[in-house]
């Protein structure tokens, strides 16, 4: 088998370390003679597993003790349901920040259960996306809650100052770069992600909420969507995916042996250096997004025009390169270099980018 690097967007890579581990132990978890996603959540076992999982992460983002971390159901669109619904008795109106395709899909569905405005939206200048920077005079300060998201997967865009929202609670849409570079967190309300590109498998998403925005939940909110019920059964009201939530405690650890946050961000840094400057210094590739907001997660450029994009795809799956397609509603490629992407595979992309410009020419 020839080395595969795998630049997928969402469910992405895992760390091979973890998955190694993960396999050693599949049959027989902890000596039980059981996988550990057929014993029961309520288990001392799983308990501890449970535990130490939200405590690594804790300590990752240096999470204020005045913080619940839950583990949730419903991946990030869940969230999009969950937010609204758990701040609904705040104010009947949120606001948005519109930087690409997640943050729009979070205000539609956001726009069920309250009046939303729209603060701020993504625009091109000089051929190139630029989002504009908030501050607190431009929020309603009655409204319930700021909401924007923080690395826009689809259009490679990320947006590194947090925008000022006053008194109104930040909510972060972080499913795309969490646990890539530190963060403030006493700087947010609620912090949410879905797990699937720098956490572990899909359908978990991991919420950081802070402990007054607790009591706020519209009557009809679903239990098991419910923040404080979520909180009082320690994410267990209803069997939480145990699976998943087993692999991003080992995805935690394996963050902690990498030196922590702090050090991967380091990493992260230079391999989207190494990639933009590929494709800067090329005349073969574009990458349209301002230098202020070019994604460290995912990567987009385009080729000199859509002709070239089958070749690109079909000969880079060859060299071992595989899910380098950008997403429909952008075109062009999208290089998706979370956590678990080694420096190597960087290396190995932009090599091929430059043989693949050098003979297309
Ligand atoms: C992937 C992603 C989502 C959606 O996650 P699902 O688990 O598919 O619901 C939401 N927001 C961002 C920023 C994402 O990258």
């Amino acid at each position: 088998m020839t080395k595969i690097y795998n630049f997928s967007a969402g469910p992405a890579m895992l760390p091979a370390a973890v998955m190694q581990k993960a396999q050693a132990e599949f049959l027989d978890w902890q000596s039980m003679g059981r996988s550990v996603m057929e014993i029961s959540h309520r288990s001392k076992e799983y308990i501890a597993l449970a535990e130490t999982a939200e405590q690594d992460l804790r300590d990752l983002l240096k999470v204020p003790d005045n913080y619940k971390v839950l583990f949730a159901q419903g991946g990030g669109r869940g969230q999009f349901s969950a937010v609204p619904m758990n701040l609904q008795l705040r104010a009947d109106s949120a606001d948005f920040l519109l930087s690409g395709s997640w943050s729009e899909g979070a205000l539609k569905e956001a726009s069920k259960f309250l009046k939303t405005n729209v603060v701020g939206e993504i625009i091109m200048q000089d051929g190139l996306s630029t989002v504009p920077s908030i501050t607190a005079s431009q929020v309603d300060q009655k409204s319930a809650y700021f909401h924007y998201c923080s690395n826009e997967t689809v259009e490679g865009v990320e947006i590194n100052d947090i925008p000022d929202s006053g008194d109104v609670p930040l909510v972060v849409d972080m499913s795309s770069n969490i646990l890539s570079q530190p963060i403030d967190v006493s700087k947010f309300g609620v912090i949410y992600a879905g797990a699937q590109k720098n956490i572990g498998p899909s359908g978990l998403s991991v919420v950081i909420v802070r402990d007054d925005l607790l009591d706020f939940a519209m009557p009809e909110t679903p239990t098991f969507l419910h923040y404080q019920t979520m909180a009082n059964y320690g994410s267990m009201y209803n069997t939480p995916p145990t699976y998943s939530w087993y692999l991003a405690g080992l995805v935690f650890k394996w963050l902690k042996e990498q030196g922590g946050v702090e050090t991967i961000a380091q990493t992260n840094a230079k391999k989207a250096a190494l990639l933009y400057q590929c494709v800067d210094e090329s005349d073969f590739y574009l990458n349209k997004v301002h230098p202020d907001f070019r994604s460290k997660m995912n990567v987009t450029f385009h080729l000199p025009n859509a002709d070239f994009d089958a070749a690109f795809i079909k000969e880079s799956e060859q060299a071992g390169l595989t899910a380098l397609k950008g997403h429909r509603n952008v075109g062009g490629m999208r290089a998706s270099i979370y956590n678990a992407m080694p420096i190597e595979g960087v290396h190995a992309l932009t090599e091929f980018m430059q043989d693949f410009a050098r003979r297309h020419k």
